[in-house]
């Protein structure tokens, strides 16, 4: 296909394509060189017209929510990165459940929720992602979980759009069948919430705020946690017991605050971080014998 018919496409359905964007600017680890085509699809339908128009002319693509549990190449992705669209909620009539689109904010869904006296999605307040890449990795804090509240997604898979019931997610630690199905994209969400007591979601997600701010590098360009939590174990402990707080491969750092961050200082590269995560799972499964698998995903 050429360029061409994809910038024509794009065009006429109002979709933002850009060329040579810079991954660094949609990652929170700062990190990534160009992606060689950039689309922001600003509904849900658009960003199903524009797989269906990619998967039809074979092009090479991959979708990104806020790059907040991502690490983007340095050569860059020579292919279309899309962003998922950040469509408003729709709310049903009886106002506890809300269908989302992938790419909208799981911090602002989670302050909607709070404001309308609604508990389910307090948990998730802080986490830098979206709706998309929280379902797709059933992400969960402090005891809450993506799993709580999934009612259904709309999945885009190579057969067409299908609507998946909470059960057909197989969501478990960190994982769900997206995981098992990289070419499966989520295209919205539907969550049913319960009613709570508006003063009381709002001080508990204030906790929560105050606790990130306290454990977490929040002042530090990362990914969040680098490492799944093994079995039986904390990856943050295992890494600090193993005397790796501060471990430095270029500008990449694991936290001096939260040895479970790897941090960008300044300057780190995919390959220094890559590198530091290496050496770290090798001397954390010779001292320990446990192996620590990556929570951060890689843009492939
Ligand atoms: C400071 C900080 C704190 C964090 N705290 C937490 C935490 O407490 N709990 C937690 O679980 N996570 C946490 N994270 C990690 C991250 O925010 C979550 O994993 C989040 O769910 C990722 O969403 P995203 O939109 O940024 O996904 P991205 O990083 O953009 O993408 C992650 C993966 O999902 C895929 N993906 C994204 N959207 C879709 C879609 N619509 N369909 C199919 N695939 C898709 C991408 O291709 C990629 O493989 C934290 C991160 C940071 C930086």
């Amino acid at each position: 296909m050429s360029e061409r018919e994809l910038f024509a496409f794009a065009k006429e359905r109002d979709i933002v394509l850009l060329e040579n964007e810079p991954l660094c600017d949609h990652t929170s680890f700062r990190i990534g060189g160009l992606a060689r085509l950039f689309a922001m699809p600003k509904t849900v339908e658009q960003l199903a017209e524009l797989l269906a128009f990619a998967a039809q002319k074979g092009l090479k693509y991959a979708v990104i929510g806020n790059g907040s549990n991502l690490l983007a190449p340095d050569e860059g992705y020579d292919g279309l990165v899309i962003r998922t669209p950040e469509e408003a909620p729709r709310w049903s009539e009886d106002g506890t459940a809300v269908t989302v689109a992938s790419g909208w904010s799981m911090t602002r869904l989670s302050a909607e929720a709070a404001q309308r006296g609604l508990t389910g999605l307090t948990f998730a307040q802080g986490i830098p992602g979206t709706v998309g890449g929280a379902v797709v990795m059933n992400a969960g804090a402090y005891g809450g979980q993506i799993a709580d509240t999934l009612v259904s997604s709309r999945c885009m898979t190579p057969w067409g759009i299908r609507t998946l019931t909470a059960e057909e997610h197989h969501l478990a630690y960190r994982h769900s069948v997206y995981a098992d199905n990289p070419d499966w994209v989520c295209l919205e969400a539907t969550f049913r919430l319960t009613p709570g007591e508006k003063e009381a979601i709002l001080a508990e997600m204030a906790d929560y705020a105050q606790r990130r701010r306290d454990k977490q590098p929040l002042e530090w360009p990362s990914a969040g946690s680098t490492f799944k939590r093994p079995e039986g174990h904390f990856a943050g402990k295992l890494i600090e017991d193993a005397g790796l707080k501060g471990f430095t491969v270029g500008g990449a750092q694991v936290s001096e605050k939260h040895a479970g961050f790897v941090i960008n200082r300044g300057g780190a590269t995919c390959a220094d971080v890559l590198s530091l995560m290496e050496q770290v799972s090798q001397t954390v499964f010779e001292k320990f014998g446990v192996r620590l698998e990556p929570e951060v995903k890689i843009l492939k």
